[in-house]
């Protein structure tokens, strides 16, 4: 029988059982204080399902959104159907411009993230960061699926900062592991996306997503042409304002 990421990645490693507590606290916390007025920006990665299913199955007041690149695998957009469904929730779809994704695509041809930082920083602007400038707006906190463990440009994300707009960033699995992440799927039976099987361990868009082998970090199939450290889209790399403690 072929592996599953269930059989390689779920533990129950010491301390488990404390960071999820911790996970819920926040969410309850942020729910109460931003009440209406707070989404949970998901990808529908495994992180992202952790904290779709904390949401759904606790009834937290904490609207759910996603970003209609129009550029997703078959799987994902299958995926958020099945989400849906499974937990009757409905999931903000938020799209770029169509008329500029014309006019980018027109002017730069196919693939055009493959040909440098900028054209894919300029993809990315177009396609994710427009999107959830208008996901955000009117919102006072946002909730994301971000880990320390993720990459090296992650390994100081707090659980709780202010961004730009001033908005709380709420990021309650900072301090989670991946055996952690699969834990709890695996443990809550938190339908995800079967490209997890197939060793995509960090999904974003087709174009610039690839499986990794045994032994890759988990990012290494996010933009791989690129220096390591050129590799976020902009979602979580702008300067916060502040940080607040856990
Ligand atoms: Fe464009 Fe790739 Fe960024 Fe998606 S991840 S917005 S396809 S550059």
């Amino acid at each position: 029988m072929n592996p599953t990421a269930i059989t390689l990645h779920a533990r129950c490693n010491p301390g488990y059982g404390e960071r999820l507590a911790h996970t819920l606290r926040q969410l309850q916390q942020a729910a109460g204080r931003h009440s209406g007025h707070i989404v949970f920006t998901t990808s529908l990665g495994a992180e992202d399902m952790v904290i779709t299913d904390l949401i759904a199955s606790h009834g937290l007041p904490i609207a759910l959104a996603t970003l209609q690149t129009g550029q997703l695998h078959a799987e994902t957009l299958a995926l958020l159907a099945r989400v849906e469904a499974f937990y009757g929730v409905t999931i903000e779809r938020w799209a770029p411009d169509a008329e500029a994704v014309l006019r980018f695509e027109s002017q730069h041809g196919e693939l055009p993230m493959r040909r440098s930082v900028d054209l894919r920083k300029a993809c990315c602007a177009l396609r994710k960061l427009e999107p959830l400038s208008r996901a955000l707006a009117g919102r006072s906190a946002w909730v994301t699926g971000l880990r320390r463990e993720q990459s090296g440009a992650r390994a100081e994300v707090p659980f709780s900062s202010v961004d730009e707009q001033g908005r709380q960033k709420l990021s309650p699995l900072a301090d989670w592991s991946q055996a952690d992440v699969w834990n709890y799927i695996a443990a809550h039976d938190v339908p995800y996306n079967e490209l997890h099987d197939r060793f995509f361990p960090s999904i974003g868009c087709a174009p610039c997503t690839r499986a990794v082998t045994p032994g890759e970090d988990v990012r290494a199939g996010r933009w791989w042409w690129e220096q390591e450290t050129a590799k976020e889209c902009g979602l979580h790399t702008r300067r916060n304002a502040s940080k607040e403690a856990a």
